[in-house]
């Protein structure tokens, strides 16, 4: 990763628009394309990463009717056009229209600019950008184009019962957002899984009986302490294989998983005995609809049920995002989420 002069973003379409970056963040899906795992994705020296922003519109194509120059405004990770097949059914990342269009994730998904950038392209405006209300802080609005539709998708889809165990698997930045809303949907004993001992903390304080997954122990005493069977439901974002599989060792007969992480390891062998046998239910919905979560994660905020910003530990200038963004894929002790601005 390096910061470079590059000419500015203008409007090429009728349906662009060009916004200014206020504030963006860093996901930990980046983290595939910084670690250089999915070369395929990247084009380096020509790819801008950044899904996730703050932005103020400053230039408007002549087919654009819903944003003016100084709106304020996010955008889904993904661009949708809201009319295909796949819209129409709520699938809005699998837009027929734009091919899974992603804002910063390379050329194999639509070849956007990202928001690790001062200005970025957003075409089809319209159909999928959205104004943000004036009370949201320039500090929570990027948390609106990934993480937290992220979280109420996997909890939502976790359907959790108000006295169901649940597991939490992964507490980054969406896991911990994630747990805070599992945390008021049960009674029940929630554990909650990460290797690092900052984030175990921080889950401890929303309420979570944490366990280190290295310690192959405390998980079969998680499984024992729940009636010796596993978690009712587990909601996962550790977003890897192991993790996935962990998921599946601590849900019961008849349980459900619901994954929120992103998953780029396509020869990861899961056991599909292990599945089988246990009669469970996957939801995977790490490739997230975030277009249709994101006025749901909007009510949360503004109604004071979540604040994001609790989980937004440091803030870095974009020259210094290179260095920062070793730190976080590092998994420093304390490193969760970053706010980048210019
Ligand atoms: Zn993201
Ligand atoms: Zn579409």
């Amino acid at each position: 990763m390096a910061i470079e002069d590059v000419p500015d973003a203008t409007v090429q379409e009728d349906g662009d628009l060009v916004v200014r970056t206020v504030a963006a963040s860093m996901c930990g899906s980046d983290l595939y394309l910084f670690n250089g795992e999915v070369e395929a994705l990247v084009a380096p020296g020509h790819t801008t990463l950044g899904h996730e922003i703050c932005g103020e519109v400053v230039e408007v194509g002549r087919g654009v009717g819903r944003f003016r120059v100084g709106d304020r405004v996010t955008f889904p990770y993904s661009v949708s056009c809201g009319r295909c097949v796949s819209c129409r059914a709520g699938q809005t990342a699998h837009c027929l229209t734009t091919g899974k269009a992603i804002y910063g994730f390379g050329t194999a998904f639509g070849d956007l600019g990202g928001s690790h950038a001062e200005y970025v392209r957003v075409p089809r405006a319209d159909d999928h950008l959205e104004a943000v209300p004036e009370e949201f802080a320039d500090d929570v609005v990027p948390f609106l184009s990934c993480n937290l539709p992220a979280a109420v998708i996997a909890v939502g889809a976790a359907d959790i019962g108000p006295a169901d165990s649940v597991a939490m698997v992964g507490c980054g930045p969406t896991g911990l957002l994630a747990l805070d809303l599992v945390r008021r949907r049960t009674a029940g004993t929630v554990f909650a899984f990460d290797p690092v001992a900052s984030r175990r903390e921080a889950a401890e304080k929303l309420g979570a009986v944490a366990v280190d997954p290295g310690d192959q122990s405390a998980v079969a005493a998680v499984v024992e302490q729940t009636d010796g069977v596993g978690v009712h439901r587990v909601v996962e974002f550790a977003g890897r294989g192991a993790g996935f599989d962990l998921a599946i060792a601590l849900a019961r007969p008849g349980g459900k998983v619901s994954g929120g992480g992103v998953y780029l390891e396509p020869d990861h062998p899961t056991s599909l005995y292990d599945l089988y046998f246990k009669n469970l239910t996957l939801e995977l919905n790490g490739f997230a609809n975030a277009k249709v979560a994101q006025w749901e994660a909007m009510r949360l905020v503004r109604a004071g049920v979540i604040d994001p910003t609790a989980v937004l530990t440091h803030r870095v200038r974009l020259d210094d995002l290179p260095e920062a963004a070793v730190r976080f894929a590092e998994r420093e002790p304390g490193f969760l989420k970053m706010l980048i601005t210019p």
